[in-house]
């Protein structure tokens, strides 16, 4: 359902008061909408402070007799189709929409969509960088922390959004210029239900586009979008693999081309990029297409790679020790995530795994583990899922540890020059942290600690 008219005056309820329900609210008492923030979860103080500061009314601990009064309800990031809100709301037909679907009659400028499994954020991040750098007015925003009703009615040239499945879920008017799916490998399914609703959620960004928009995907994805042909697709491939599309990203020994109409345009020198690994290669080449396809300057755009930094906790290189690299890639929080950085870094990797599980089956973690690694270092909730895993496989390298500091001591004692340390855990980090941040500075401080000559039993997290 797509807000068409002004929505002044109307009683608008919202679920969740985090970062993209507090967006909303303010969004919607800007429009002068007679807001109420509704969250089932335990009152927060900081948040309350906020609403209370904007005249929003709120209720924490359940859904009242209020929301129910509403005559639109707006969904925050992340709420689930099966949610009570969601379906009392059915009950009472009080129409529902998602956050996409809310905000974007406010958006201004040229819109580009990110989506997929993995590589969102530093794709999303990195096409924001290029477009700024080339001198345009563009900012990046939606999950990567920067909430999609702060830059209502913002004058931009350009607006880059990572979106998740769980918003172009409830998504039905969004019609970007550029799409890019970074890739898709099972994630989320628990949300979804299955893994052919999780995609039909991301192929929706596609479907949604105007006739004639551009999607740049992979190639091996390109089955999954079969039904979406009202826009032109670009397809990225290692291996020319015969794919007949409207472009062809080729990734080469050493630099990606796009092919348009028969003509190859460099998109990069994968020497331009200070990123590490072959999958923000991948991700660069969406990004430098994604600035092609939209008519932009790419040969201004390559050096401007250069002074792009990696995403913190995403294959975040934090230092070497004795010619052992320690490798952050705490968001590495899904077995494709923690399986790609095994493998498109280079040498022998010490892997440091585990966390709580998403319900995610191990062998291809395994298999990833036992070509890339020599020792798995294994820890929470999910030990004993990855060991067994891991040893079934025929790993032989399995040590199962307490905690982040033994993880982190072990490695150390273990590893030999050349080698890197990599924390890619292929699992949340609820078991033991608020979130992956608190995870991989954690890692980075322990690792810190060892340069710095710090026997870890000292460190403050012990106690
Ligand atoms: P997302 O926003 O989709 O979670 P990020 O850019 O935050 O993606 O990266 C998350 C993790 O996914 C990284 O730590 C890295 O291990 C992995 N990753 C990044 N890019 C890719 C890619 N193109 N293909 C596969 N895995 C990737």
């Amino acid at each position: 359902m797509r807000i068409e008219r002004s929505i002044e005056g109307l009683k608008i309820g919202i679920i969740g008061s985090g970062l993209s329900g507090l967006s909303l609210a303010a969004l919607a008492k800007r429009k002068k909408a007679r807001v109420f923030v509704s969250d089932c979860g335990e009152p927060h103080e900081s948040r309350e402070q906020q609403m209370a500061s904007l005249g929003i009314d709120f209720e924490f601990g359940g859904h009242g007799a209020r929301l129910w009064e509403s005559d639109l309800i707006v969904l925050s990031s992340g709420i689930s189709p099966s949610a009570m809100p969601v379906m009392e709301a059915a009950n009472r037909r009080i129409p529902v929409v998602g956050e996409l679907d809310f905000v974007a009659p406010y958006l201004r400028g040229r819109l580009i969509g990110v989506t997929g499994s993995n590589g969102k954020s530093t794709t999303t991040a990195l096409v924001g960088h290029l477009l700024e750098g080339l001198g345009e007015k563009a900012a990046a925003i939606g999950n990567i922390g920067r909430p999609l009703g702060d830059y209502a009615d913002a004058e931009l040239d350009f607006v880059v959004m990572e979106l998740s499945s769980f918003q172009l879920h409830w998504a039905s008017s969004l019609a970007v210029e550029v799409s890019i799916v970074t890739n898709l490998d099972p994630d989320h399914i628990d949300w979804h239900g299955s893994y052919e609703k999780y995609v039909a959620a991301k192929a929706k960004l596609l479907s949604m586009q105007k006739p004639g928009g551009w999607a740049v995907l992979q190639s091996r994805d390109l089955g999954f979008f079969n039904t979406v042909t009202s826009v032109r697709k670009v397809a990225l491939g290692w291996k020319n693999d015969g794919t007949q599309t409207d472009g062809r990203i080729e990734m080469q020994e050493s630099e990606a081309t796009l092919w348009r109409d028969g003509i190859p345009k460099r998109l990069f020198a994968y020497e331009s990029l200070p990123l590490l690994g072959r999958h923000n290669r991948e991700n660069a080449a969406m990004a430098m297409a994604a600035i092609e396809l939209l008519g932009l300057d790419i040969r201004r755009a390559e050096p401007l790679l250069g002074t792009f930094s990696a995403l913190p906790h995403r294959c975040e290189a934090v230092t070497t020790i004795s010619g052992v690299n320690y490798v952050d890639d705490s968001k590495g929080t899904n077995v494709a995530a923690a399986v790609t950085a095994l493998e498109s870094l280079p040498g022998k990797k010490i892997v440091i795994l585990g966390g709580q599980g998403k319900g995610e089956a191990y062998e291809p973690l395994a298999e990833a583990v036992k070509r890339s690694a020599r020792l798995a270092l294994v820890m929470g909730t999910e030990r004993e899922k990855i060991q067994e895993a891991l040893q079934k496989a025929g790993f032989k390298g399995v040590i199962p540890v307490r905690d982040m500091e033994e993880a982190v001591e072990r490695a150390h004692r273990e590893a030999l020059a050349g080698e890197t340390v990599l924390l890619s855990p292929a699992c949340t980090s609820w078991d033991a942290y608020p979130n992956y941040k608190e995870r991989g500075k954690h890692f980075q401080r322990l690792v810190h600690a060892i340069q710095g000559g710090e026997a870890l039993g000292n460190s403050p997290e012990r106690t």
